[in-house]
């Protein structure tokens, strides 16, 4: 089946132009008449365009629209998946990713941490107080780790920093940063007495798994738990 015609009817009005152009005996009256029907027809195309232009100027606007809308809600989908929602660290997957990424490109310093006696403050203050203590906490590993580290909570009252790059002197420095800073950290009311946490730290060559340099750290924290806790370890080399 043959497309319809969309000029059917300028077609037929131009081919009767070309027609009288083309008949020597034509007319004045004829070449009036034709002129006319042509001016008419051209004066309509030309409102069309018009019309056509300014609706596909408002379609691309929209489009645009629509295009850095989605582009926006990629974002925020992606925001969402990675980050923890109470405090807007990485959470675990993110963290285990980066890791992983990090550590195919080169060595990685982990710092693990957990609350201490964080089921007391629960207790003592009920579950809002704790995770404002637990908000408290990701702010002040923060404002110590620079753009070149990234913290995670990778559990209830349990977090850690990444490190690329980072040699394990100066991670354990960040550490006891952290550490101090947490513990002089004034904790909104009714939070009257200092939060510690304990911190484990390992480093890690390139090649080397998430498992293995977490499983190292989260061993040096457990003991820095044993030795009394509100304190920093280095885990065994490997
Ligand atoms: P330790 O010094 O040995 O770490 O003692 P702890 O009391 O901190 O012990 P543990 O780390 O096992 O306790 C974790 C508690 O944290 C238990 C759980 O009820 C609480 N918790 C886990 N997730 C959340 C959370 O998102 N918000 C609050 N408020 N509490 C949480
Ligand atoms: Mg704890
Ligand atoms: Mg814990």
């Amino acid at each position: 089946m043959s497309e319809p015609d969309l000029f059917e009817s300028e077609n037929s009005v131009l081919a009767h132009a070309k027609a009288v152009f083309c008949d020597v005996d034509a007319g004045e009256e004829s070449y009036r008449h034709t002129l006319g029907q042509l001016i008419s027809y051209y004066e309509r195309l030309m409102r069309e365009t018009r019309r056509l232009i300014r609706r596909s100027d408002r379609e691309e606007l929209e489009m645009n629209r629509l295009n850095h809308r989605l582009q926006e809600l990629a974002q925020e989908l992606e925001y969402r998946a990675t980050h923890d929602t109470l405090t807007g660290a990485l959470n675990r997957g993110a963290v285990i990713d980066r890791a992983t990424a990090a550590l195919a490109r080169g060595s990685l310093s982990m710092i693990v941490l957990d609350i201490d006696h964080f089921k007391r403050l629960n207790d003592a203050y009920g579950h809002p107080v704790g995770d404002a203590v637990i908000c408290g906490v990701t702010a002040c590993l923060k404002n110590t780790v620079d753009a070149e580290g990234a913290i995670g909570r990778v559990g209830g009252e349990e977090f850690t920093a990444l490190l690329p790059g980072v040699p394990l002197e100066d991670a354990l420095v960040l550490a006891e940063d952290m550490r101090h800073a947490i513990a002089t950290h004034r904790f909104p009311s009714p939070v009257d007495c200092p939060v510690t946490a304990s911190f484990g730290v390992s480093w890690s060559a390139q090649g080397r798994t998430f498992e293995h340099a977490y499983g190292r750290a989260d061993e040096a924290l457990y003991e820095a738990k044993r030795g009394g806790r509100n304190r920093v370890m280095q885990a065994a080399t490997a």
